[in-house]
């Protein structure tokens, strides 16, 4: 079991499988001029399966596979394969665009992969292109459609962005009324790569929900998992959920239960800190298991305590762009 020096269990993986995208969603990366790592830089599929079942030995049992987009990866299903058959790995997850999912829904349900949490930061097709900078939005939508309509358990993750969206909060409600999807909105973090800087927000999880309550007011707040960074509600009468997750206020670091790898190996114990390890020449040299655990437990045992405490020590940390951290 993997165990933090604040004595916080750790059982769950994000892995970045790739740091390149088909959008440019102008919160999380600029719109050009981005440095993207180089194939051999790159854990390969082989290295990611085998992180991933000596994670899954040291005790984590749910790993979400995330990026950059990770269906840009021609070789990911060759990945969730392997997971599929990992014993003791109780829970894997996608975090995507969906836009590239649409071939390999059928074969993701085949392998138990019903957790995808799909990006989505407009209702409005004009305002989808605007803040993605790429015309995909008939994809997007004809994706998230068959993947409700095929059972999945979606969640829409929304990133609530000063400016840009904030009029979709309301509509993008909609999604939740009709379908049974959690409909999840985020507070934006500053990492963009380097596209702006902010050091507070005006769009924080209390102001969402005010804006919400005032539309809906007949609501329920819902028992959440301790783990969860989300609160969540229901609305009367709406088949699904919605949940607001404080990302830039951190109000979940208490019980948090992450670890991230980025696709070039970089272990990350907390998003707002600096990587505390790098296992890709671990994985590829003698003795690697050995090499890996050592180096993911000395960096689980070296955890700070909340993402402020970590930021302070990371004076760089915005001008990292979500798509190399993988959310
Ligand atoms: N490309 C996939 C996607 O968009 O779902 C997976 C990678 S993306 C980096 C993972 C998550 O990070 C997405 O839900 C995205 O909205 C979120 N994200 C990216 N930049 C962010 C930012 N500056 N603040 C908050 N969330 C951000
Ligand atoms: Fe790509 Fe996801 Fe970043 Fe948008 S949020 S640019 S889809 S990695």
């Amino acid at each position: 079991m993997l165990i933090d020096n604040h004595n916080r269990t750790i059982n769950y993986l994000r892995l970045a499988v790739t740091d390149r995208c088909n959008l440019r969603c102008n919160y999380c990366m600029p719109s050009e001029g981005i440095r993207f790592a180089k194939k051999e830089q790159l854990l390969t599929t082989e290295e990611l399966c085998k992180v991933s079942e000596l994670m899954v030995a040291e005790g984590i049992d749910k790993i979400r596979i995330t990026g950059g987009e990770p269906f840009v990866r021609k070789d990911l299903m060759q990945l969730l394969r392997f997971l599929a058959g990992l014993e003791g790995l109780k829970d894997i997850s996608i975090t995507t665009n969906a836009t590239l999912i649409g071939p390999h829904i059928e074969e993701l349900k085949e392998l138990g992969v019903t957790n995808v949490n799909v990006s989505l930061d407009a209702i409005d097709r004009e305002n989808f292109k605007r803040i993605t900078r790429r015309d995909q939005y008939d994809l997007v939508f004809h994706n998230l459609h068959q993947l409700i309509r095929e059972g999945f358990n979606v969640r829409v993750n929304c990133i609530v962005l000063d400016g840009q969206n904030t009029d979709e909060i309301i509509p993008m409600l909609q999604l939740a009324k009709e379908f049974p999807v959690s409909v999840r909105f985020l507070e934006e973090m500053p990492f963009n790569g380097g596209s702006k800087s902010f050091d507070h927000i005006r769009w924080d999880h209390r102001k969402i929900l005010e804006t919400i309550l005032a539309a809906y007011p007949d609501y329920e707040k819902l028992q959440s998992p301790a783990t969860s960074t989300s609160v969540n509600y229901k609305i009367a009468g709406h088949k699904g959920t919605f949940g607001i997750i404080p990302s830039f206020s951190r109000t979940f670091c208490g019980s948090c239960n992450r670890l991230r790898i980025t696709a070039k190996g970089d272990v990350i114990t907390c998003l707002y800190g600096k990587p505390k390890a790098n296992i890709r020449d671990l994985i590829r040299g003698e003795d690697s298991t050995e090499a890996v655990s050592r180096a993911v437990r000395q960096a689980i045992g070296n955890r700070a305590k909340t993402g402020f405490e970590a930021q302070e020590n990371f004076d760089t940390v915005f001008e990292n762009s979500m798509t190399s951290i993988g959310g």
